[in-house]
């Protein structure tokens, strides 16, 4: 009884985590990254957006350093251009966010991001094409 509670009471907490207009897919409200992107794609404006990119960058800067390094070393790309392929990863952030994950007709998001549970593979992979389309 006291677990399901507990469980009830983390999984409302994640669900805050979200945008208050939240459409996601309810199994995909704890995966990585997922409650920062819902926040910045229903932003209000683009000094919305930026300030939540730059808490976004900062709060899981471990781990978009690990996704870096992986699509840096896949790609082959000078060990010492860090800053390059952190503008790789930003170019594919904002990619992803203007033509994919934004919902084509009005405000909200697409049922692709909706229903999106790895979030960290696909900017990954994003990185690594935009590293291959540029160099
Ligand atoms: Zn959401």
């Amino acid at each position: 009884m006291t677990a399901l509670l507990l469980n009830t009471t983390a999984r409302l907490r994640r669900r805050a985590d979200h945008h208050r207009r939240c459409d996601c897919d309810r199994d995909t409200l704890e995966t990585p990254w997922k409650a920062e992107m819902c926040q910045i794609l229903h932003a209000r404006n683009r000094v919305e957006k930026r300030v939540l990119l730059d808490e976004f960058f900062n709060t899981h800067e471990s781990e978009i350093a690990r996704v870096l390094k992986r699509a840096q070393h896949i790609s082959r790309l000078d060990y010492h251009d860090k800053d390059l392929v952190l503008s790789y990863f930003g170019d594919a952030l904002m990619r992803m966010l203007e033509t994919r994950w934004r919902a084509k007709s009005g405000p909200g998001t697409s049922s692709v991001f909706n229903y999106s549970r790895n979030l960290p593979t696909i900017l990954e992979a994003e990185t690594r094409y935009w590293i291959r389309v540029v160099s």
